[in-house]
Parts: structure tokens; sequence; C-alpha cells
């Protein structure tokens, strides 16, 4: 029998798995996919994240495949600036700095710290059985597996989480986003900015090898056909009034690119660990991407867990010990960041305009309070 099962081969899974391995833990990952990658997209490993990184002995690698992020900026339609956090000053706090990766980068790196025999692909868990000793896993080819302990990190729409929860169904953020990496040759952005306007949201981040990672939000019901088929014609057409490099970049996306998908998070849980069973990741505590926090908490996760099960041989106390130092953190995130996107999103004029003078006219106010309250936090010491 395994020791330790892992369900989900995305960052918290795979972070997961080179953690234990660290630790010489027996513990073997199932993952649905056929190939394991990641998407076409990219995201913003913040301070918090490197620092989980160096905790876990993958800071030096991760940062080589990041592209550093100096600044991060928050635009009106017109492109004048609304909001500049300072984060250099964080950052020096913290001791580390912000970077953004491409998702395949990340994946590819992590998946090939682990032995290909640890990793079972093409194996979809829809079910396990738990008593007090073990814990067995069903998958939908009629397989199954057996293992002292499991570790859920199947992601936001998790059916093992919502086995043990019924109720902890995804729920619709009221926006839908689409995103895609482009090459940078001819656009030259070097910083980072999210543009806020009354047609939605349209971020823009530099990416090593020359690329840009983009995305758009807008406001829909959930689902919604029209916006299954949109294309890049479609997007330009929605965001033309924006300031210029908006256009500029859909220009140079193909549509064969476009990722899309509504965004869904996950009401904060009462608790993570269930005996021999512990979430981690979007099966935990999915949240909103508007403080670009979900795999940053994910990485968060796996270091403190690894810093539980470095001190005590009782994997169950080590669950129960990760649950009292993240439960907090997580739901603070996920509260915080679902408000962001609600007022980022506000499409009525009046309320436009004041926020938008609010934000010119007390920044500190809205960026400095949620970033200091995520970054000067040293989340290895919360709750120990
Ligand atoms: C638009 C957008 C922008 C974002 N931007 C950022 C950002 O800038 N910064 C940031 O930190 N985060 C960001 N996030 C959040 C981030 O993508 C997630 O938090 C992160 O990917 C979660 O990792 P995970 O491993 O927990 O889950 P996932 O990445 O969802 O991985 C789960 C894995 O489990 C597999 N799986 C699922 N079900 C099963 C099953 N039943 N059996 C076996 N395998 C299964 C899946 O195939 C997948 O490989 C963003 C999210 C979105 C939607």
């Amino acid at each position: 029998m395994t020791d330790i099962t892992i369900i989900g081969g995305g960052v918290a899974g795979l972070t997961a798995a080179i953690g234990l391995q660290s630790i010489d833990s027996d513990f073997i990952l199932f993952e649905q996919s056929e190939l394991l990658k990641g998407i076409g997209a990219g995201f913003g490993l913040a301070a918090n994240a490197i620092q989980a990184l160096d905790y876990l002995g993958l800071k030096k690698d991760i940062e080589k495949l990041g592209h550093k992020i100096q600044s991060y900026n928050i635009l009106d339609q017109h492109g004048k600036i609304l909001l500049a956090p300072d984060t250099q000053s964080l950052h020096q706090q913290y001791n580390q700095s912000n970077f953004a990766i491409h998702r395949a980068d990340l994946h590819d790196y992590l998946y090939a710290q682990i032995p290909k025999e640890k990793v079972i692909l093409k194996k979809r868990a829809i079910r396990f059985e738990q008593n007090t000793e073990k814990i067995t896993i069903h998958f939908e080819d009629g397989g199954q597996h057996t293992s002292r302990y499991l570790i859920i990190a199947d992601g936001v729409k998790s059916p093992l989480r919502q086995q043990l929860l019924p109720t902890s169904i995804p729920r619709y953020a009221g926006y839908t986003c689409w995103r895609a990496t482009i090459n940078n040759n001819t656009i030259n952005i070097d910083q980072g900015s999210e543009t806020w306007g009354k047609n939605g949201r349209f971020g823009l981040t530099p990416l090593i090898g020359n690329r840009i990672y983009w995305y758009a939000c807008i406001n829909s019901k959930a689902n919604n056909r029209k916006f299954k088929n949109y294309t890049i014609q479609d997007l330009q057409t929605h965001f033309k009034d924006y300031h210029a490099i908006i256009p500029q970049v859909l220009e140079y996306t193909k549509d064969e690119d476009i990722i899309w998908n509504d965004i869904i998070d996950i009401k904060p849980l009462k608790h993570l660990a269930y005996d021999n069973i512990l979430l981690i990741g979007d099966a935990g505590h999915a949240t909103t991407p508007n403080m670009g926090q979900g795999a940053c908490q994910a990485l968060e996760d796996v270091a403190v867990l690894m810093d539980e099960l470095k001190q005590t041989q009782d994997i169950k106390k080590a669950f129960l010990s990760f649950e009292r130092r993240r439960l907090q953190r997580t739901k603070y995130i996920t509260r915080t960041s679902k408000f962001i996107g609600k007022v980022a999103q506000w499409d009525n004029p009046i309320l436009i305009t004041l926020r938008n003078f609010i934000l010119k006219h007390s920044p500190s106010k809205w960026s400095q309070h949620s970033l200091e309250k995520l970054l000067k936090v040293n989340f290895m010491e919360l709750n120990k």
C-alpha cells in the first residue's frame, strides 16, 4: 500500500510531489490528462510565492523561467494611471521579487523534477472510500488505488471535494475571461498593467522569451453561448475604445490561441483536513484571479505542509496543523479577491467615475492595505 496518494497534476499536486520526494515520502500522483502540460497562458508569481519556492529549494530555477515584474499599474480605459501600488518597498521587506511566468514553462519544470513512474496519467478519480486506516480511490476507467493518506489537488471543480462536501460547488463570479500569449517583438511591453473600463478589464504582462500574456474579463451570465464562439475580431470590437495598446495586442493574437472560461471560486471551507485526507490548492480554496494569488497560495500550501511533515511522523497531525495555519489566510484572499473583482467589473458609468475618483485620490487605502496584508505577513509563521 502506498503511503500518500496525490490526485491532480497541477501546480499544487506537482509541487506537493516534489516536496514529498525531498523528504523521502512514499507517494504516487494520478492525473486525468493524457499529457501533463500547462495551458497557453501566464500567471503572476508574487513575492510570497517566491518565498514558498525558496523554502522548497525551487526558487533559483523557477526565477530563471519568470519575467521580473517591477511595477503593475491599474489604468483607466484611456491608459491613465488610477493606481500604482508601491510593490517595490514590499518586495524589499519580503526580500523577494514578483515574477510572471508562462504556465507551460512552470509545468514542464515541475513535472521534470518527478520520476516518471511516480506520475500516472489518464487516471480520472471519481470517488473514494475512507476509513481511519486507508483510503481507496476509484477511477473512471474502473481501476482503483489504496493508500494510507490522500492529498486532493484536483482543482476548483474537484469531484473528490464534492464527495466530502456535497454543497461545495463552484460559484460563478459574474464575469467571463479570455486569455492568450503572443509574441512581444513589435509591441515591446516591459511592465504589467490592468485596465479597468466600462466594457470590462484587460490585463497585460510580459513573459520571458519576448512573449506577452494578456487576459480580458467581461461581465456576462454564466456559460454564455455567445461568448463561447467569440473571436479576436469580436474582442477587438468590444475593446475598440480602450487605449491603443489593447487593440494592438488583440491584432497580434490568433483565434486558435485564445482560451476562454467563466471565472469561478469556492466559498471558503471550514476545514481542509479530514482525518487522513487533505485538500490543497484550488481544490481546497479556489479564489477568483483578481489578486493573482491562486497558484501562489497553492505554493504556500506546499511549503507549509512540508514544514509540518518535517516536524512529525504523525501525518494526520501534520494535516491538522496545516489546516490551522492555512484556513485564515486563504479565506482572506478568497474574500478580498471576490470584492476586488466586483469593483473592477463595475459597468455603471456613475459608479466607475466615483471609483476612479477614489482610486486616484486615496490610493493607499485601496492598494497598499490589501497588498501589505498579503505580502508583509510571513505566511510561514502564521498560526504556527
Ligand atoms: C484567468 C485566471 C488567471 C489566473 N491568474 C493567476 C495569477 O496571476 N497568479 C496566480 O497565482 N494564480 C492565478 N490563477 C489561479 C491559478 O491558475 C490556480 O489557482 C492554480 O492553477 C491552481 O492550481 P491547482 O494545482 O490547485 O489546480 P489546477 O491547476 O486546476 O490543477 C488540477 C489538476 O488536477 C487534474 N484533475 C482534475 N480533476 C481530476 C480528477 N478527478 N482526477 C485526476 N486528476 C484531476 C487537472 O487535469 C489538473 O491537472 C488564475 C486563474 C485564472 C482562471
